[in-house]
């Protein structure tokens, strides 16, 4: 079986890098990012936010106009694409439609004039690995969608790369086979201990894929971490609302002092207090922040709480929606003038216009200050 010597994979780094179209706005600035070899990092966002663009250029499809690009020991800057060593996938497959899956996966190879018997094996490896065997003598159009995606695979496979770069490569695979597939990609990473750096707007599939994920936000690195860290300690109020479906509860207040502790009084419904937990408090009283905004994670709240809501760290609010979910359910409050979220266990359903006490888990709120949107670090 074609298995690319684990040495090959090479790391790439960008410092500095920037990129501006013609339009002479800066697509992306002041990239930083190491991926070493072996690693499989993803680079997520929303759409334009830049990551198509950061890809390119570390595959020589578009030029880099500030900055130093590195793959393996050398900077690449200058150097075309046909000579990084890499491979790249995109969402289109772009297979040739008259040539069988074999000699699709072969091109690459024939061009390069590799002896027949190594095309052969490393076509025949790559085929085994990605459950194409059966298959290697249709064209294309006599394939499923899955299948054709994993012949445009294939076809980066068989070149043994030292690095791979993806871009929304499953993205126009429905729910189901993007599933199957991602799985699938796990796997592929896992086997050829190969260097990838994998691009997509979906945040499910940079969490389950990436061993680190790199958050890009208007053209920049947001947030760079392996997906629990990110998950745990988002940096500012773009990766938290990200990061996370549905997404972190984020709500407008205003720090209080009372009794020796620190309180956030919502903006949207005056009588409701959440404690801040000792750390935070503390990084509250250092920096002086009043502005703040509070994030509450769907699972931290916990439904069916006793009391009301003007005892502190309960909030209290309106049923506008209940979405089950099969194992759990998503219940949409409405407190005051904002919609929060809480997931909670499947079960009684709460009726829509009823009123509902919630609790907040005192120790796993988020607090971020409201001019910066930056994370209040509790790092002294
Ligand atoms: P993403 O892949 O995250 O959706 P892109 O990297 O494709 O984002 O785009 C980043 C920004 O650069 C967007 O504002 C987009 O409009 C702009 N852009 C992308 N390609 C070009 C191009 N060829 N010419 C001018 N602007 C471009
Ligand atoms: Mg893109």
């Amino acid at each position: 079986m074609t298995k690319p010597a684990a040495g090959r994979a090479a790391r790439v780094e960008l410092r500095g890098v920037r990129k501006e179209y013609d339009t002479g706005v800066a697509a992306v600035q002041d990239i930083d990012l190491t991926v070493e070899a072996g690693e499989f990092v993803v680079l997520v966002g929303p759409s334009g936010c830049g990551k198509s663009t950061t890809l390119r250029m570390v595959a020589g499809l578009e030029s880099v106009s500030a900055g130093e690009l590195r793959i393996g020991d050398r900077v690449v800057n200058d150097v075309p694409p046909a000579d990084r060593d890499i491979a790249m996938v995109f969402q289109t497959y772009a297979l040739y439609p008259h040539m069988t899956v074999r000699e699709n996966m072969a091109f690459a190879l024939r061009l390069r004039k590799r002896p027949a018997a190594e095309i052969a094996e490393r076509v025949g490896g790559a085929a085994a690995t990605l459950g194409l065997t059966q298959v290697l003598d249709r064209t294309p159009k006599q394939l499923s969608g899955g299948q054709r995606q994993r012949v445009a695979i294939g076809r980066a496979i068989v070149r043994e790369p030292s690095v791979f770069l993806f871009d929304e490569p499953l993205s126009n695979l429905d729910a189901a086979l993007r599933g199957e597939m991602r799985r699938e990609l796990a796997a592929l990473h896992h086997r050829l201990a190969a260097t990838m750096l994998y691009v997509t707007h979906d945040q499910v599939e940079a969490m389950t894929l990436g061993d680190r994920i790199v958050v890009m936000h208007d053209g920049r690195i947001a947030q760079v971490g392996v997906p629990s860290e990110v998950y745990l300690h988002p940096r500012d109020t773009f990766v938290a609302s990200f990061v996370g479906s549905p997404p972190m509860n984020l709500l407008a207040g205003t720090t209080v002092r009372r009794d020796g502790a620190v309180f956030v009084r919502l903006a949207c419904a005056e009588q409701a207090l959440v404690q801040l937990p000792p750390l935070i408090a503390a990084a509250v009283d250092r920096s002086g922040v009043e502005a703040v905004v509070l994030g509450l994670r769907p699972e931290d709240v916990e439904a069916n709480a006793a009391g009301q809501g003007a005892v502190p760290g309960t909030l209290s609010g309106v049923v506008e929606l209940v979405e089950p979910l099969g194992h759990q359910q998503l219940v949409h409050l409405r407190v005051g003038t904002a919609t929060v979220t809480v997931r909670g266990a499947a079960g009684e359903r709460p009726p829509v216009g009823t009123i509902l006490v919630v609790r907040v888990d005192p120790s796993r709120v988020h607090l971020f200050d409201a001019a910066t949107t930056n994370a209040v670090t509790t790092m002294p």
